[in-house]
């Protein structure tokens, strides 16, 4: 009560903001993830791994833009890019020079994606693997698992939503096999695919286990199934994301977010004997169409982010400092015997408000969200930032200062609540 009054009183530039929005838009905004009672701060301006809200408030940013923020605010090689590419003209009605050279860095990074292509959105991505894998096994039922999301259409929190794609789901518990066999036996003739994420992202920051994913792999297999790596927030875990670091080939990978250098991106591929199905040289040649496909923006910005500014190294650093992060704020949490954890891989994590294992999307139900809001409040009012539900993710400018700054916002959060 306290947290939010002080809150609300900080800011009454994002309040009318926010107020005036609800006239036409409701809830604000258009995204529902962004959306927090009584109202979320309302950004003006981004640089590094900070933000400023319109009533002039400084953040650091650990939600990264819910991973599509990897470069941080303002990189210069991604902006000089887009003025440089500004300068050409933006809407061509062609194929261009850096739509190849773009979908080349990300096959280079993701070999699985033998040939691929661009969408809008990590959503239209996953919609566009799906109906690959209906149309390559002519079969329409899809395994997918609670707590994943995939996008507005695709999100199985709580098992499923009324907006979603009508596809036949068959919905299963997350790391556990057993579950998925019992729930895929009637429907193996049927199965057309399996949708995972290999680290639950929304849905809590639950990496998948090595076998319950090697599983699905062998199961798709056996039943004829395409396997979908939905790796849309988990390809920053390494150069070729956690498909690499597994070392599962999956049949279709989706991407998003960061690779289109912070501009609106998805691509989906897999093997050439499924992505082939779009060629229009061939007869019966699937359709994917798409106006800003290959807009020009995010094909310069994503090519000079991929080319000049993410190496290797770079990534690898940034999720050695994810994982040390991550097990200081745990050690601080434990030795102050509170009940709230940070889960999580690398550059990704999620504030829970219960300790002990977490394994699915069921274990988070015994969690105390008063207990989280309590933190978030108390983080924004110490000038550190991320998703209202606990989700953080690290961008590259988030350095070794920014990870102290953010223990020791922690620290004095838990030493308040505690005094
Ligand atoms: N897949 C995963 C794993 C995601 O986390 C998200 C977005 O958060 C999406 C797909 C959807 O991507 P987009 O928001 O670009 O449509």
């Amino acid at each position: 009560g306290q947290a939010i009054d002080r809150y609300r009183h900080a800011r009454p530039a994002s309040e009318r903001i926010f107020n005036d929005a609800t006239l036409v838009l409701p809830g604000g905004n258009t995204r529902s993830v962004l959306f927090f009672a009584p109202f979320p701060p309302a950004m003006v301006r981004g640089e590094g791994c900070w933000l400023w809200d319109a009533d002039g408030h400084r953040y650091l940013d650990a939600l990264g833009e819910f991973t599509a923020g990897l470069y941080g605010h303002s990189e210069p090689a991604i902006r000089a890019a887009i003025a440089e590419a500004l300068e050409d003209g933006l809407s061509l009605s062609s194929h261009t020079a850096r739509e190849g050279a773009l979908a080349r860095e990300v096959q280079r990074r993701f070999p699985a994606m033998e040939l691929l292509r661009f969408t809008n959105s990590g959503t239209e991505a996953n919609l566009m693997a799906l109906a690959s894998a209906c149309a390559h096994t002519g079969r329409r039922k899809v395994l997918v698992f609670k707590g994943g999301y995939h996008g507005g259409v695709l999100a199985f929190a709580g098992g499923g939503s009324p907006v979603n794609v009508p596809h036949e789901w068959i919905v299963a518990r997350y790391n556990d096999l057993a579950d998925v066999l019992q729930r895929v036996a009637p429907h193996r003739g049927e199965l057309a695919a399996i949708l995972v994420e290999p680290m639950l992202g929304s849905g809590g920051c639950i990496p998948g286990e090595v076998d319950f994913l090697h599983g699905l792999r062998m199961l798709a297999d056996e039943c004829g199934a395409l396997l979908v790596f939905d790796e849309v927030m988990t390809s920053r875990l390494s150069f070729g994301g956690r498909q690499a670091l597994l070392g599962i080939r999956p049949d279709m990978t989706t991407l998003g977010k960061y690779f289109g250098g912070g501009l609106s991106f998805g691509a989906f591929g897999g093997g050439a004997d499924v992505m082939q199905r779009y060629d229009p040289r061939h007869s019966g040649a699937l359709q994917h169409a798409g106006t800003f496909n290959n807009n020009v923006l995010t094909m310069a910005a994503g090519l000079a982010g991929l080319t000049q500014v993410l190496t290797a190294e770079a990534l690898d650093a940034l999720n050695a400092r994810g994982e040390a992060l991550r097990a200081r704020l745990n050690a601080l949490l434990a030795e102050r015997g509170v009940a709230m954890q940070f889960t999580g891989l690398g550059s990704l994590m999620q504030m829970q408000s219960l300790a002990g294992p977490l394994r699915s999307a069921d274990d988070l139900a015994a969690g105390d969200d008063r207990a989280r809001a309590l933190v978030f409040f108390e983080l924004l009012a110490r000038g550190v930032f991320m998703a209202r539900r606990g989700f953080m993710a690290l961008s590259l400018p988030f350095d070794e200062a920014a990870c102290d700054r953010f223990a020791q916002a922690l620290e004095e959060v838990v030493s308040a609540q505690q005094a």
